[in-house]
């Protein structure tokens, strides 16, 4: 019997993606295949659609993914955390592959800075076997050396898709910059990043989360989820130096935030993190995946304020599975269900029209064989 899965194909820069069917392998030693049942849409979807990132085509698109083990290749037999696996069971993946073998893998020990890491969604061409190499689908084949793991118990793939890859990229931040207790944290952004550091930010003991961002529905959405003791909107408090003194009034002495984090991919929202900053502090540029050019600073605050300017760039597999672990406490915390849209796989074009336009916190795409 022939079985085939449906797949949503970006085969143009530019154009709309569209469903297409494949035949689906079988798993070869250590590989396996997952009857997707989320695959998260994501703002990188949106800068692949139009081009912007250096990839190749045609993809089959989706990086964030969860779904149950359909059949399990040859001597894979347990997930990253050495659990045994079997169909069915509900997983989730890192969405690359570093290549274990350059400078960045061996000696920098940064697996996040491969230059050759092979990334579900993105980079892996939907013309190769196995084809099935993206999360819209109704099956993804898992290469041997995914970083896989069983969904924490009682834990669903909305909870997990909720925070999408920004839940990982968020942990990879926290590695290269710590909360410490009771820090004052500012959280510049309250898109899916800038949630996803609010509350991971609270849940490693931050003692005060002041969010700042907009437009007023994200705001809505960050204050039903209790994400942040405060919250200043850009939209109504418009001049960025009025924002840096709105954020300092509201820290210890008015001296500014022990740790900003820049979630916005807003070139000029570094200069303001760096006002915010108190002295000594951290800033981490954490929002800044496309290059959207050079911006004014003034550096002499980073030298006379003596602050600590740190980048972070994408996720491990062991962010991953850091990030996995800590779904269960933020579930306890914060409502991750309220913020997922679902759509079923043929209904793309409108998961993507609806998470351009913010009308949901989180589009996610419903595969299966009657979605
Ligand atoms: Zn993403
Ligand atoms: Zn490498």
């Amino acid at each position: 019997v022939t079985v085939d899965s449906r797949a949503v194909v970006l085969r143009e820069f530019g154009a709309s993606p569209r469903v297409e069917r494949f035949a689906v392998p079988d798993p070869d030693e250590g590989a396996l295949l997952v009857a997707v049942e989320l695959g998260g849409v994501c703002g990188t979807d949106a800068h692949l659609i139009e081009g912007r990132l250096p990839m190749p085509t045609p993809v089959v698109l989706g990086h964030e993914g969860v779904g149950r083990v359909a059949r399990l290749g040859p001597g894979l037999e347990r997930d990253a955390l050495g659990r045994s696996l079997a169909e069915g069971d509900l997983v989730a993946w890192a969405s690359s592959i570093p290549c274990g073998r350059c400078d960045a893998c061996v000696h920098l020990r940064e697996p996040t800075l491969c230059g050759s890491r092979e990334v579900y969604g993105i980079n892996r061409r939907a013309d190769r076997w196995p084809h099935l190499s993206g999360s819209w689908a109704d099956r993804i084949y898992l290469h041997p050396g995914t970083t896989l793991a069983r969904l924490p118990d009682g834990i669903g793939p909305a909870e997990v898709i909720a925070l999408g890859c920004a839940g990982p990229t968020v942990v990879h931040g926290l590695r290269v910059a710590p909360v410490r207790l009771g820090d004052t944290v500012v959280v510049q952004g309250a898109g899916p990043v800038g949630m996803a550091a609010a509350m991971l930010a609270r849940l490693a003991g931050a003692g005060q989360v002041i969010l700042v961002g907009g437009p007023a529905q994200r705001l809505a959405v960050a204050r039903e989820l209790d994400l942040a003791g405060a919250y200043v909107d850009i939209f109504e408090t418009t001049d960025p130096a009025d924002r840096v003194e709105s954020v300092r009034a509201l820290t210890t002495r008015g001296r500014g935030a022990d740790q900003v984090f820049e979630c916005t991919g807003v070139p000029s929202a570094v200069a303001e993190g760096i006002g915010m900053c108190r002295p000594a502090g951290t800033l981490l540029v954490l929002g800044q995946y496309t290059d959207a050019g050079p911006t004014p600073i003034n550096p002499h605050l980073i030298t006379r304020k003596q602050l600590r300017v740190l980048g972070s760039w994408a996720f491990s597999g062991t962010d991953h599975l850091d990030y996995l672990a800590a779904v269960p406490r933020l579930r306890e915390r914060f409502d991750l269900g309220r913020l997922v849209a679902t759509y079923p796989l043929a209904e793309v074009g409108r998961a993507l029209a609806d998470a351009r336009a913010g009308r949901v916190p989180k589009a996610a795409l419903r595969a299966g064989e009657r979605s």
